[in-house]
């Protein structure tokens, strides 16, 4: 069995979301410095690096990250690619993309992922998104889990349409994946968000595995 991470590396300098809060990571005690042991302090935003989507997040009444159903977390999952012309993800798309019917969790790898390769600490604003369209042609296909390679599922400046469609269908969805590992297939996700309590969303590590 192959394992394929498609986690970003939480660090701190990394990319977040404008005006979300920057990645703090560093070790409050160091055994250089006589301590018994290395221990490190965390400050992150729930939505930072590779992380899922609470419905609360967009929905008022909507489940929390610590709700969210583990059946739909795991599971077959189909990863597509994009072509690179596409700076949208519209409804078009989704049809031109031929998505078979099964199974009802989707990963979008679309020409993102090129920003991990930049290494870069700058935010994006370029980044393809999936539009009202396409959020509307995913709910109707029954879809339960959708995932992106950048840091939200929306195009930028235009976050309400799509997740209020997509988290008011109780989609989940998984924002800052890095899919340069994979190609467009059948595998198996294991998506494990942090058990955060009433949480708008949550880190998570992600893997994929194939036969
Ligand atoms: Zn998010």
């Amino acid at each position: 069995m192959k394992i394929f991470d498609v986690s970003l590396t939480i660090r701190e300098g990394m990319a977040v979301w404008p005006g979300e809060p920057l990645v703090v990571l560093n070790r409050r005690t160091k055994i250089e410095e006589g301590a018994h042991a290395n221990v490190s302090f965390m400050s992150l935003g729930a939505h930072t690096g590779t992380h899922v989507d609470a419905p609360f997040h967009f929905i008022a009444e909507g489940s929390k990250a610590d709700e969210m159903p583990l059946d739909v977390l795991v599971g077959p999952a189909q990863v597509v690619e994009v072509p690179g012309a596409v700076k949208v993800i519209t409804a078009d798309v989704i049809t031109s993309l031929k998505i078979s019917d099964e199974p009802k969790r989707l990963l979008f790898k679309t020409s993102n992922s090129k920003y991990w390769d930049l290494e870069t600490n700058e935010f994006q604003p370029g980044f393809v998104g999936i539009d009202l369209s396409a959020s509307e042609a995913l709910v109707n296909r029954g879809i339960r889990l959708v995932g992106i390679d950048y840091i939200s599922v929306s195009p930028y400046k235009n976050s309400k349409p799509t997740h209020d469609e997509l988290l008011g269908a109780h989609m989940i969805i998984i924002e800052g994946l890095d899919l340069r590992s994979v190609s467009a297939g059948l595998y198996t996700l294991y998506c494990l968000p942090l058990k955060l309590h009433g949480a708008d969303g949550a880190p998570a590590r992600v893997i994929l595995t194939q036969e």
